[in-house]
């Protein structure tokens, strides 16, 4: 049954959404905001990047896009640390060479830009949705000149991000759950520019960070070899952006604790001023749509879920969203009504874990990666996973390198595994060598007390 979907919004999620549904016969029409990026440049410059993973890569191959993306991407098999002693430690990602993708977040849209106009699907640019008539299942644009344009969809699909405006409609409704959540830190964006011979001036194999407790730098690598730094920071407090205004104080600081970032960066003044501060949002909501006299409105991406970046699956999970919508479709013969209640039953309880685990990962981030009792913990819950492969894995494997696994799914198994992670840090001789050969029979008896490890997504 094929449908008129209007799409709300052309970031990262509308566009792999529009070429997934495009692709099973829906006629469907964007509605951005912005200017076409291509004409106008990408807003926010050239600089961010994120981490692309499994759930993505997996949605992207859905659609046939995985190859044109890979093309734009650099893998990262792992992170290297920078100690506050200046002492660098590369930690794999995963335990069999598994690698995160660093890929530029206007690169990525501009090439899935590129491939909505080959597939000749309706775009319209500078249309900002103001607002959406759920009982007509319209909504009405304002282009650049002022002007307000009302088009109407079998289906109206919120893909306008954190701060949604189909979002706002739905919150008008009767017992519509909200919530958002600020974090105490903020970012600001810093660039670590190539070489003057073109080389990187950081290894490019690698996410960097720098943790220092209540704070961190990382870096990403970028194609032409430049590196995307984000600093996160307190917005208050001491250090803190709001310490640091004074340009002569935030480059004192940062040439003391971070020194090795500072020397790669001449132009580090002109950039602390220039770059804004911006703050860092969890969204939760429910329901995630609305059953209308004249057919649907759901949201999907950070719409419905916007959460923390620390675990680099905002996209990714925004990506599985398209994937299993796409999939609800395929399985319910296009019937939205059905497809639509089904998506949002089996993901929301997924958006809420992989919020909780994007918070608890800045923790880990920012504070622990340096500490030794840690670090103890992850050579056990390395040895363990050695010992049983498939029975017990790590918590990052899970969220980023299984796509078969829920989020839900994720979270639950981490924390049974880490009881018993507690358990072998009690042990001595575990403690003195996780990695002993003597130690096998004791990690499988233990990882046996969980049940087996069973992939629950579609
Ligand atoms: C610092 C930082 C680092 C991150 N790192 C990672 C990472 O490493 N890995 C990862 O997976 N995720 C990461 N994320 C999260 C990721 O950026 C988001 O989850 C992802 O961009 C969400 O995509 P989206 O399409 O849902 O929303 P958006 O990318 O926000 O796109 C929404 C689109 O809707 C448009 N729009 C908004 N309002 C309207 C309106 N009223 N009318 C019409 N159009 C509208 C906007 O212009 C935009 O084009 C990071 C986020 C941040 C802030």
């Amino acid at each position: 049954m094929m449908s008129k979907v209007l799409i709300v919004g052309s970031g990262l999620v509308g566009c792999l959404l529009a070429v997934l549904l495009h692709k099973r016969g829906h006629a469907v029409t964007l509605c951005e905001r912005r200017a076409d990026p291509r004409r106008a440049g990408y807003v926010g410059g050239r600089s961010i990047n994120l981490a692309l993973s499994d759930r993505g890569l997996l949605a992207l191959r859905m659609a046939g896009l995985a190859d044109d993306v890979a093309a734009v991407s650099i893998p990262l098999p792992g992170r290297l640390v920078h100690g506050a002693n200046q002492q660098t430690s590369f930690f794999n990602y995963g335990l069999n060479g598994e690698a995160i993708h660093s890929v530029s977040r206007g690169g990525l849209n501009i090439r899935l830009l590129d491939i909505i106009d080959s597939l000749g699907i309706d775009i319209r640019y500078e249309h900002r949705c103001h607002e959406v008539r759920l009982a007509v299942n319209e909504a009405d644009f304002v282009d650049a000149s002022g002007a307000v344009h009302t088009l109407h969809g079998d289906v109206i699909l919120g893909c306008d991000g954190a701060y949604s405006a189909v979002r706002g409609a739905l919150q008008k409704t009767d017992r519509f759950e909200y919530s958002q959540s600020y974090l105490p830190h903020g970012y600001k964006e810093l660039a670590i520019e190539a070489g003057p011979d073109g080389s990187a001036r950081l290894d490019r194999n690698a996410l960097h960070i720098w943790p220092r407790q209540s704070y961190m730098l990382i870096a990403l690598p970028n194609l032409d070899n430049s590196f995307t730094c984000t600093l996160f920071f307190p917005f208050e407090g001491e250090p803190s952006f709001a310490s640091l205004q004074a340009v002569d104080d935030a480059e004192a600081f940062f040439a003391r604790v971070f020194p090795s970032a500072h020397a790669l960066m001449p132009d580090f003044r002109e950039q602390w001023n220039n770059n804004p501060v911006s703050s860092l949002i969890t969204v939760r909501c429910e329901p995630w749509g609305a059953t209308t006299a004249n057919g649907q409105v759901l949201l999907l991406g950070d719409a419905a879920h916007a959460i923390v970046p620390f675990f680099g699956q905002g996209m990714n999970a925004g990506f599985e969203d398209a994937r299993v919508l796409a999939s609800l479709l395929d399985e319910h013969g296009q019937d939205w009504s059905v497809a639509s209640k089904e998506f949002q039953r089996m993901r929301k309880p997924h958006a809420d874990a992989i919020a909780t685990l994007a918070l608890d990962n800045f923790v880990e981030m920012r504070d622990l990666v340096q500490d030794p009792t840690f670090q103890l913990k992850k050579r056990i819950e390395a040895a363990v996973a050695r010992a049983c492969p498939g029975q017990f894995v790590p918590s990052y494997t899970m969220v980023t390198f299984r796509p078969d696994l829920s989020y839900a799914t994720a979270l639950a198994r981490a924390r049974a595994q880490d009881v018993i992670l507690q358990q072998l840090m009690g042990h001595p001789s575990v403690v003195a060598d996780p990695t002993s050969a003597a130690h096998e029979a004791l990690y499988r008896t233990m990882a046996a007390s969980l049940p087996p490890l069973q992939p629950d997504m579609r």
